[in-house]
């Protein structure tokens, strides 16, 4: 008989590449309220950055009836030619970027898509211009290209955006990359058309950046400014952003794993590179429901996003009127991003002293059951994320718990 091997294994060394990498700490809060729901504990989850609705049925049947039909294969690198010219006729009639097919790759969400492009573009000690708060993931793909990130700290007075000042101020000789993320995660708040023209402006000045546009919030809108994407601002901007989209958050998809990038042929033949030899094409019978949910009936896109403009004012409200908390009123996404630093300092019923959001989120998810983000890994250690992708009545009940611990604290 085989002897089974037990453990521990002998140790295989890691990559310094693996080590200095952090894991994401958004999808590890997620990951943590599944476990403890699946384990039968009551917890309000206000983590998860991803819709709490059903995918619509008209795109589900769209994938039911590819694979019914036998649409199990591979499939072009880069997306059938259908999905491509559909994600350009999107982008042509929604955002006016007048672009085909060649300008479009789609990719295992728009997460993978961003790590093809910083695969593709950035070089070894090029710097990404980073406007803090961000979303925990782009510094780390910048960080596995090869790259550095320079921090430009957005000011809660300004609704964390930055101005055209701040921007020139953090351009230096190294600086290749910016990142704009409007809506955004984690903070909630958007540009105004007028702001990003201003930054435009800047970028116009310094032909060696290239914008990362993440747009992958752009439906889900509910503020005082209409969504501009950034590409459209002006001509030669077009052929120096690149702009990121995807399904998962419009039509409440995540778990499809369907994003895409618009940017020149030629940067979107590298990316298909990339993804030759990483993935290959996304699942095959998911290329027909893009066009179905591009192309098909949007009522849902609507509804979702009137829930999401619904649930923002309630938990806006609620968290304004509690001690302690300063909150920017979201205007997009589906995240609050309340200040806590009156609250740091302070001790819990155990009598642990609250010295961090991260301290702050451990008790208040071991003691009241409502599971945050908290702000260190978006690079805003005072703050905590709160998802409002649930139900109004859970939002009251998860806010209700929230303000009675914050009620106990000394
Ligand atoms: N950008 C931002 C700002 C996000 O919050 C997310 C959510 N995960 C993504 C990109 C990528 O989403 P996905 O990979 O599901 O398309
Ligand atoms: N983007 C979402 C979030 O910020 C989903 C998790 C992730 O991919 O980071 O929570």
């Amino acid at each position: 008989m085989r002897e089974s091997i037990s453990a521990p294994f002998p140790a295989i060394g890691l990559s310094a590449r693996a080590e200095a990498l952090k894991p994401s700490s958004t999808l590890a809060v997620t990951a943590k309220i599944k476990t403890m729901v699946a384990a039968g504990v009551d917890v309000i989850g206000f983590g998860a950055g991803e819709p709490d609705f059903d995918t619509p049925a008209h795109i589900r049947q769209a994938a039911i009836l590819a694979i019914e039909s036998g649409r199990t294969r591979y499939e072009p690198t880069p997306g059938t030619m259908e999905a491509r010219s559909a994600v350009a006729r999107y982008m042509n009639r929604r955002h006016g970027f007048d672009v085909d097919a060649r300008n479009v790759i789609i990719s295992v969400g728009g997460k993978h898509a961003l790590y093809l492009a910083f695969m593709a573009l950035m070089n070894d000690g090029d710097e990404l211009l980073l406007p803090a708060p961000y979303w925990v993931t782009y510094p780390a793909q910048a960080q596995l290209a090869g790259g550095t990130v320079r921090i430009i700290q957005g000011r809660v007075e300004n609704g964390f955006k930055i101005t055209p000042s701040e921007l020139e101020a953090a351009i230096g000789p190294r600086s290749r990359f910016l990142v704009i993320n409007s809506p955004n995660n984690p903070t909630g708040t958007m540009y105004s058309p007028d702001e990003l023209r201003a930054l435009a402006e800047v970028v116009l000045r310094h032909p060696r950046l290239i914008v990362f546009a993440d747009d992958i919030y752009e439906r889900l809108v509910y503020g005082p400014h209409p969504f501009v994407s950034f590409a459209t601002i002006h001509p030669e901007l077009a052929t120096r952003t690149v702009t990121f989209n995807g399904l998962s958050k419009s039509y409440a998809m995540t778990g499809w794993r369907i994003g895409f990038a618009v940017a020149a042929p030629h940067v979107i033949k590298a990316m298909d590179a990339l993804q030759g030899q990483m993935t290959s094409n996304i699942t095959s019978f998911n290329m027909p429901a893009i066009v179905t949910a591009l192309e098909g009936p949007q009522d849902d896109v609507e509804k979702m996003r009137e829930a999401f403009a619904c649930r923002g004012a309630r938990m806006y409200e609620r968290l304004c009127a509690m001690p302690g908390l300063a909150c920017a009123r979201p205007e997009g996404a589906f995240y609050a991003f309340p200040d806590i630093s009156a609250l740091l300092g302070r001790r819990d019923e155990m009598g642990t002293e609250l010295r961090s959001s991260s301290d702050f989120a451990t008790s208040l998810l071991e003691q009241a059951r409502v599971a945050v983000v908290p702000g260190e890994d978006f690079g805003a250690p005072t703050h905590i994320r709160l998802s409002f992708a649930t139900s109004l009545e859970r939002i009251n009940e998860g806010l209700d718990r929230m303000e009675a611990w914050i009620l106990s604290l000394r």
